[in-house]
């Protein structure tokens, strides 16, 4: 009996003496399906190497940082985001910065599907009447951003398809955002994802970046936003 409680109560302490702190996962850096020239010409490898392993490095190094030592290093990004307004600036930017990155290298292929099909081809086709008028508004929504921000297709809890555009490193999943819900698409559209290669010509970068979106990697993401669990907290 005696010997049952000492069990009891070092389980207890495993259980409930580890500080909270300790099990939190870093972010890391998502693992690119290519190399850093496989996106030419649309997008130059140097503009690559530096997007990725500088810019988007920082972004999870600086919200690593800012998470250090706090109750939300337990959350996932995703968590993180829905209720951003709680965590203070660094982690709005530098969250922001990491998840939208880790959505815009995904859906980014050497050899993507060229179109939309099934589901999703049909809403595209209900919301916006054709393809051509859904990628006609986001690069609208990407071009009149003033500064820096992105352009995204979000699917809404009503579950309907709308484009929209965020500034800095914002995201439609933030409790911040004027146009909530889970996106599909996100397009870079501050100056270090295309100054080398298209300077002040944003418009260009916009239309071309099109040659590498993978509607294959956005219908997925379109299915699993329609089950998500993340509508439950917006
Ligand atoms: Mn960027």
């Amino acid at each position: 009996m005696k010997m049952e409680k000492n069990i009891i109560n070092k389980a207890f302490l495993i259980l409930f003496a580890v500080p909270s702190v300790a099990v939190a996962q870093e972010h890391k850096l998502p693992v690119l399906n290519y190399q850093y020239i496989d996106l030419e010409p649309f997008i130059d490898a140097t503009t690559m190497e530096i997007h990725y392993s500088k810019h988007h490095q920082a972004y999870v190094n600086n919200l690593n940082k800012a998470l250090e030592n706090t109750e939300a290093a337990n959350l996932n990004i995703e968590d993180l985001m829905l209720n951003v307004s709680k965590y203070g600036p660094a982690v709005r930017n530098n969250g922001g910065g990491h998840y939208n990155h880790s959505l815009y290298w995904s859906i980014l292929s050497p050899k993507p599907q060229n179109e939309p099909s099934g589901n999703l081809s049909e809403m595209i086709i209900a919301n916006f009447g054709s393809v051509e008028e859904l990628k006609k508004q986001m690069n609208q929504a990407g071009a009149s951003r003033f500064g820096s921000g992105w352009a995204w297709l979000v699917l809404t809890k009503d579950m309907k398809l709308v484009v929209s555009s965020t500034p800095n490193q914002d995201n439609p999943l933030m409790d911040v955002a004027d146009v909530r819900g889970i996106p599909l698409i996100g397009i870079d559209v501050w100056e270090h994802a295309y100054y080398l290669k298209y300077q002040n010509k944003r418009p260009d970068y916009l239309d071309a970046i099109w040659n590498l979106i993978d509607w294959k990697k956005v219908e997925e993401n379109f299915e699993n936003a329609q089950n998500s669990h993340l509508f439950e907290k917006m």
